[in-house]
């Protein structure tokens, strides 16, 4: 039996309209929520996903600025960009566009923190990280929140399910963690020195994979029926783009699974704009 193949446009579509709605709500009252992304340098693919943006945030009613800095912008210039976005009322989201070039990299983190909790549409912020923890509401990493919610609209029960994460990231494996095991799953993280893997990725009825390894979760590493979330995206020639999953031999095992490219990439973008729409109404005090 072949699984079902979640396709990311058709519940990306759904969380848009959503959102489109949670917009035309707050336009109704007079506010039009803004996002502004800072892209610092020209990095190609970062390009890309700018544009992509801008143009859902379009779409959506979202009013949208793009902040082009040079490669070579100091910390401190970064800062002080954040510094005013963070003070301007008509900006509800600020995002910083990662990754950052070298030379300002390793201050990746003190230029996360600078942004206002209550802006912080990536949830990126240990003060957001910190309530996503506590289970409070809050701003929550857009790759991870998509995925949960692909499920809910997919109608896949979470409560009481064994859940495995392959991957321990920020943004994908540990928020990830939290938003399931809110949802009453059991679940396990799995890692570089989890050993042996497969046994444990074999008790998933939830299996989720982000560890960034072309096609490494292969069919005898699954449970049959489980539904498999593959967050992974590699590049593997110029023009071809691979998951973390063996596609093609994983599908004819599991219950359910999301393609790549495809997939759950696509919710993210939908997801972030929910984001400006959940940090506008924080900001109003409304939940
Ligand atoms: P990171 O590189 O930050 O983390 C990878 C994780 O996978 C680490 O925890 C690592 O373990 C674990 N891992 C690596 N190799 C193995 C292995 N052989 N066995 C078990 N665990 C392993 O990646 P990200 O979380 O940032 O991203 C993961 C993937 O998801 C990437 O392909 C990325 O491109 C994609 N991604 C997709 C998004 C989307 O929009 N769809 C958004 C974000 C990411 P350890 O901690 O021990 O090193």
């Amino acid at each position: 039996m072949t699984a079902r193949i979640l396709e990311g446009k058709d519940f990306s579509a759904r969380i848009k309209d959503e959102a489109r709605a949670a917009v035309a709500q707050l336009k109704a009252d007079g506010i039009t929520p803004g996002l502004t992304v800072i892209i610092v340098g020209d990095n190609p693919a970062s390009q890309v996903y700018v544009r992509n943006k801008h143009k859902t945030c379009e779409e959506l009613g979202i009013r949208s600025d793009v902040i082009a800095l040079p490669e070579d912008s100091t910390k401190d210039q970064l800062l002080d960009t954040i510094d005013r976005l963070n003070a301007d009322p008509a900006v509800n989201g600020i995002l910083v566009q990662l990754p950052l070039p070298s030379a300002i990299k390793s201050h990746e983190q003190e230029i996360l923190e600078r942004i206002d909790p209550l802006k912080d549409v990536d949830g990126f912020h240990p003060f957001n990280v910190g309530k996503l923890v506590t289970g409070a509401p809050t701003l929550v990493p857009c790759t991870p929140a998509g995925c949960v919610k692909m499920l809910d609209l997919a109608g896949i029960d979470i409560d009481g399910k064994r859940a495995v994460i392959i991957g321990r990231s920020n943004i994908v494996g540990k928020p990830m963690l939290h938003l399931l095991m809110a949802r009453h799953a059991t679940v396990t993280v799995c890692h570089s020195h989890t050993k042996p893997l497969g046994e444990v990725t074999r008790e998933a009825d939830i299996l989720v994979a982000a560890m960034g390894r072309a096609k490494f979760v292969t069919a005898d590493m699954v449970k049959p029926g489980a539904t498999v979330i593959d967050v992974g995206i590699n590049r593997i020639a110029p023009k071809k783009l691979v998951g973390d999953v063996d596609f093609d031999s994983v599908k004819e095992i599991a219950g359910a699974i999301t393609p790549v490219p495809g997939g759950v990439g696509l919710l993210t973008v939908s997801m972030l704009m929910q984001n400006v729409v959940t940090a506008t109404r924080l900001q109003l005090g409304r939940h």
